[in-house]
This record gives structure tokens, sequence and C-alpha cells, in this order.
């Protein structure tokens, strides 16, 4: 496997502190798999409340890991958005479709960096769903509704697509994220009539396995990617961020929607990616998102790919 990288810089970003550090307006990553190329396309990033994803760990426990990673006191959270683009032969694969203009200004970006690889959204065959959350959900329609990949089979798994088409799901779903379910169904809903979906094992497109990893969403898929004896796993929101995912995945992370099936699957990933060295992308780890799990006894790290 061969890395190269491309990013380009613009907009400045306040911390707290008064610290501006430079955002990067599109970014992508490019790994030689086998016969086909694997890049990660940078969709911006998430401006997240802490407690949205660490209420339920005591903060001094938080901070103990946060603070190797200079976050510890952060009251906000900036997790980078990638997108992984696959292509061999004359499949165009991208994996989810970015948040799209409607969910956070600093999200939704992903047509910059298509652009800078010369890429249009016609030209995306397959658009494979990792789950129905509105970063990775939101941005397959366009302006006037249509699906703004026009020419590409729409994939998602069976059980994530049943979950979020619920018409029970607005009364039962935390009602601080109705609005996620309330976004899923309108979008779902145009691509019901086409989209393809899939049980946990399929091979969905040639070199391109879908593997369950329930918790984060109730059907949420990462997807093992092959091309001759390379293999790269994407992961989705399976493991989240860098840090706590990595140095505590037993501990909760509030955006999972069901935290003991979550850490589970977790954990038992980690240990599986850790023992195999593979490669993997990570939609919320530091863009290119691409790296390593190393065990560091009975817990790990995330080792980005040089
Ligand atoms: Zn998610």
């Amino acid at each position: 496997m061969k890395l190269t990288r491309r990013t380009a810089i613009s907009g400045m970003i306040a911390l707290a502190g008064g610290t501006i550090l430079p955002r990067l307006a599109w970014a992508n990553a490019t790994l030689t798999v086998g016969s086909g190329t694997l890049d990660t396309l940078s969709d911006g990033h998430l401006v997240l409340p802490r407690d949205f994803v660490l209420a339920d760990i005591p903060k001094a426990d938080a901070d103990a890991v946060l603070a190797d990673f200079g976050l510890a006191d952060a009251d906000t959270l900036l997790p980078d958005c990638n997108l992984t683009l696959w292509r061999d032969g004359d499949r165009v694969v991208l994996f989810d479709a970015g948040s799209g203009p409607d969910f956070m200004p600093t999200a939704g970006h992903v047509m910059a960096a298509m652009d800078a690889l010369g890429l249009a959204p016609e030209d995306v065959t397959d658009i494979v769903f990792t789950h129905g959350h509105p970063d990775h959900l939101w941005g397959v329609l366009d302006d006037f509704d249509e699906p703004l990949f026009a020419n590409a089979q729409h994939h998602m798994g069976q059980i994530e697509f049943d979950y979020w088409t619920d018409p029970g799901l607005p009364d039962t779903i935390l009602p601080e994220r109705l609005i996620f379910a309330v976004g899923a169904a309108r979008r779902l809903e145009v691509l019901a009539d086409t989209i393809n979906l899939f049980a946990d094992g399929a091979e969905i497109i040639p070199g391109v396995t879908a593997r369950a990893t329930f918790g984060h969403t109730p059907g949420h898929m990462s997807f093992e990617v092959a091309a001759g004896d390379e293999m790269i796993v994407v992961l989705g929101d399976c493991i989240a961020n860098h840090h706590i995912a990595f140095a505590r995945p037993d501990w909760p992370n509030g955006s999972d929607q069901d935290t003991a099936t979550a850490v589970a699957t977790r954990t038992a990933l980690l240990e599986q990616l850790a023992d195999a060295d593979t490669v993997f992308a990570g939609f919320h780890l530091p863009t290119p998102g691409i790296g390593r799990a190393k065990r560091l006894g009975e817990t790990y790290e995330f080792v980005a790919l040089a």
C-alpha cells in the first residue's frame, strides 16, 4: 500500500483560549490497494458539545485520556468527517454521502474534495451507507430533493433502512434526536424504490463485503474492501474517535444508540484489527483517517498511516 496526500488550507477556526488553527478546506489521501485506489475525501468537521459524546464518563476519567490529545477541558469536540472513495475497474464507490448543506455549516463540503480529484457526482457508480446519521446520509439529495449522485446505485443494510423508515420511530427516539429520524426518513423515502438492501456478509460490489458492526446505530455496517491480496476496512462510526475509543473502548460514547452493543462491537473489532495489523479508514478519525490499531497491553492506540 502506498499513501500520498494533498491538502488545501482555507479559513481559520478559533479555539477556546484564543488559539487560531487553520482548517482544511478539502483534503484527500490516496492509498493504492491491489488494483484499486482508495481516497479519503474531507467533508469538513463537526462541532459537538462535549456532553453529547462524553456525558456518561466521569469528567476526571475522560480528561485523563483526553490530556494526551490536548483535549482535556475542551467544551467542544471537532471531529473530522472523512468519506472514503474506492475506485477499481469501472466502479467509483463512495462510502457515505456526507452532511449536505442542512446539518452543520462546518460540514457538507465533500464536493470541493471531489472536484479536486476531477470527479463529479454523476461519476459515482455506487453510494454505500455505513448508517443513517445526518453526517453520513443527509448529503445524498440535491437542492430539488432528487438524488445528487444521479447515476449511482445506493446501498444500505436492511436493518438500518428498516430502523430509519419505521413510521413509529419519531415516537420512540430520544427527543434530541428527533431531527435525525425525520431527516433520515425524508431522504430514504426518495431512495426507497431503487436502494439495494443487504445483510451481514453480503458482497454488495465485487471486492466490497458488508460486515455487521451494530450498536452505534441498530444496523451499522462496516465494509471489507479487497483487491488482489490486499484489504482495507471502512469502519464508519463503530470506532468513532482516535482518543477514548482506542484507549478505553469499553467506555460509553454518547453518540452510540445502544451502548452495550456498541462497546461489544468496538472491543471485539479492535482486537481483530490489531491482531491482524489491518489498515482501516475511519469516518471521524483525524483526516485523512487511515491507520492501524496498535495494542498497548489491555488498550490500543490509533497509529495514522505515514
Ligand atoms: Zn454516526
